[in-house]
Order: C-alpha cells, then structure tokens, then sequence
C-alpha cells in the first residue's frame, strides 16, 4: 500500500466521508457517481479507462478516481483526448468538462471532435456559469440570466449543447441531469458502448455561483427546478406530454453506430500495409 493509499485509508477511518472540493449541494458529485457506476455496470477495468479532465470545478472529478487521469488546460481536455485515443484505440477514453471549458473556450475542439466522431465519451456538466473562475457568463449561460459579467442578465441566447453535438455529427447524443440519477446512469453506460464520439450532457447544479445569483433560496430549490422544467423525451414521443412541450427535453437523441476516427484510420492503415506487402 502507498503512503497516499495509508493516508487515505486512515482519514476514512476515522472520518467516514472522502474530502472533496465541491461545495454543499452542488451537482458533480452526482455526475460522479453516475461515472463510477457505469465504468463498474461494464466491468470496465480501470486500467484501460482514462479520465481527461479540463480545468474547472468538473476537472476535479479526475482527482478522485482510481484511472489513468490527465488534467489539461482549460478548454483543451479533447485535444490531448484526441491524442490519447489515436495513439491506444483500445482504451476506454472519457472526457469531463463544464460548459465553459467544452462549449466556450473550447467549442471549437468539442464541434471538430463531434465532427470526426472519435470514439471518446465526453461528459459535459453544465451549471450554466463558470463556477470555479468567480460565477461568470458561459455560452450555456440561459438568456436574462444573472452571472458576475451580466449583472442586468445575459443579453446573449445560450448554446443547445444537444442541438450542437448532433449537427456537428457525434453518434451519440444525451442530457441527463443531477437530479434524474437512474436516467444519468443509463445515458453514461450507453455513451461508454457506444462507438464514435459520444456526449452526454448533465444538468448540474451551482448553488454557490449560479444559484446565489439568480435567486434560489438553496440547492433543494435548484434540484426542484430541475424536476419542473425537465420533461423526459420518452413522454414527448410516446404523446404523455405535447411535442411543442417548453420544459428542457432529456433523455437520448442520437444512437448511431458508425465507425470512429480510429477504426477508420485502423482500416486504412490495413490497406495500405496489405499494398504494400
Ligand atoms: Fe459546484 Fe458551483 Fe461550488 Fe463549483 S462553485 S463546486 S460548480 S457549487
Ligand atoms: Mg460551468
């Protein structure tokens, strides 16, 4: 056992909880957890999973897991995903990021990887704001809402992440939230069998940066909201609820199963080895 390991093991003892960064109420752990069980669900070993993390409160998922962990620069965690997974196609290659990180600072590299559909899963936590950074406006950040940059609210419309990642041409595309554990489970452990890129996005909330800001008397009030003004996409299609229905959908939206960046650059390297011989 390491000295990290002891140590660890000793503050459980006497403890009972694992510290953790995130502050009372917040959403991640949540999304955590999700994580946990569905890399446990399939038997996964954790020495052919890799947690590449951006830099932001949902970075600091990486820390708590006993994977391989890579935790980037803000906004580049796909970049060095994309690298790992080109360089390994067999391991299991997971990306975390807040909406800042996988939809401002590093849209780009989030529409390009959807674009090729490499086979990396991509969790992005959006709590509607930076929350590690001070509290300010994201692209996620819904319009009229308040952050510390956009104290009369956003004049700005927010990114549909699920819109973004099927036009961009990911094959797999979800939204869970923090509230709907059982669903966030589900959505994850499809998103880990599926091939090709895959993203689900997870309502989280941020009761210290966006909750305080935007009026909501405690973390409870959030998480009723989440279950309000969600509906599951199952009762839109299935007719229980009105297709023009205004609460935020969620569930699964794309399952396709084409072939990957890397199986693709696999085959043609086959090919191009077999002309040769
Ligand atoms: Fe969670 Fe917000 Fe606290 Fe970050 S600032 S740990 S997102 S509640
Ligand atoms: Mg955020």
């Amino acid at each position: 056992m390491s000295d990290v390991t002891q140590l660890i093991h000793e503050y459980l003892r006497h403890n009972k909880k694992f510290p953790h960064v995130f502050c009372p109420g917040c959403g991640h752990g949540i999304v955590l957890g999700s994580l946990i069980r569905s890399v446990h669900s399939l038997n996964l070993s954790k020495d052919d999973v890799v947690i590449v993390a951006g830099i932001g409160c949902s970075g600091r998922m990486a820390v708590y897991v006993d994977f391989n962990t890579v935790h980037t620069t803000h906004g580049r965690a796909l970049t060095f995903a994309t690298g790992i997974k080109m360089a390994n196609p067999a391991l299991k290659v997971i990306c975390v990021m807040g909406d800042g990180d996988a939809m401002s600072i590093g849209g780009n590299h989030l529409i390009h990887a959807a674009r090729r559909n490499i086979g990396i899963t991509t969790l992005i936590l959006n709590n509607f704001i930076y929350g590690m950074t001070g509290g300010q406006c994201s692209s996620a950040t819904p319009h009229g809402d308040l952050s510390m940059t956009t104290p009369y609210g956003s004049l700005e419309p927010s990114f549909d992440i699920v819109e973004m990642a099927q036009a961009a041409g990911a094959n797999y595309v979800a939204r869970g939230t923090t509230f709907h554990a059982n669903l966030l489970d589900r959505l994850i452990t499809g998103a880990l069998q599926s091939p090709g890129f895959s993203v689900v996005e997870a309502l989280s909330p941020c009761p210290t940066q966006y909750g305080r800001k935007n009026k909501f008397r405690s973390a409870v009030d959030m998480y009723q909201w989440l279950k309000k003004n969600t509906v599951k996409l199952e009762a839109i299609e299935s007719g229980k609820a009105p297709k023009s229905d205004p609460r935020i959908p969620i569930g699964l939206f794309r399952d396709r199963k084409l072939d990957g960046l890397e199986e693709k650059y696999a085959a043609l390297k086959t090919k191009l080895m077999d002309g040769a011989r």
